[in-house]
């Protein structure tokens, strides 16, 4: 019988310390050296939704109306088509493992950690996701699209697109002009793609 060894990986924005991978991650040791910054499998292969050319994702729906398009335009950013979300949405009690991928609104402040802006949760198995969804932490922060009211929102836009890049495979990369690095400031506005970005995204999506 066929094994399969499925891996589960939580990423945390923001959160510095509380970054954690759970049991059963590889060494990355021999990607950090690379430009490709995405999860590897136990054969040093880059785990990705290939040979899938398109992910959807669906709004849990309870996320707010108004900011629905501010996500869509995020998930066009890495390159247009790659990621879909679809409009109908789907209800708050499903589960986070149905292998639909989905962006929750997460209102409960025990879910997530005060720090963490948002968490991208993906499960694949050997070196193909098979589901990813995302939790946008709005217990414990303020998100902005334009103009921020007060000195301590987060840019929703760049927010997502870090979020829709873990989503993609990717992990964080250690430069400050990435939309992977791995934290994001009040205020802080990073929404455009830097080379390595878009050289790490390369190594997959073509
Ligand atoms: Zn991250």
């Amino acid at each position: 019988m066929l094994k399969l060894r499925i891996l589960y990986l939580v990423f945390l924005v923001g959160c510095g310390p509380q970054f954690k991978i759970q049991e059963g991650f590889t060494d990355l040791a021999s990607a950090e050296k690379s430009s490709c910054f995405y999860n590897i499998d136990s054969k040093g292969r880059l785990i990705s939704w290939l040979p899938q050319t398109q992910v959807q994702f669906y709004f849990e729906d309870n996320v707010p109306f108004d900011y629905r398009d501010e996500i869509k335009r995020s998930a066009e950013k890495w390159k247009p088509g790659l990621i879909k979300i679809a409009t109908e949405a789907v209800s708050s009690k499903k589960s986070q493992l149905d292998r639909k991928n989905i962006i929750y609104w997460i209102k409960d402040p025990t879910i997530l950690a005060k720090n963490q802006q948002a968490m991208t949760m993906t499960r694949w198995s050997q070196n193909k996701i098979i589901d990813s969804d995302i939790l946008i932490n709005a217990a414990s922060h303020d998100f902005f699209k334009e103009l921020p009211s007060n000195g301590f929102k987060i840019h929703l836009e760049s927010l997502m697109i870090h979020e829709f890049g873990h989503a993609l495979g990717m992990r964080h990369i250690p430069r400050v002009e990435s939309l992977m690095y791995l934290s994001l400031g009040f205020l802080q506005i990073r929404n455009l793609a830097s080379p390595v970005d878009l050289d790490s995204l390369g190594c997959v999506y073509k």
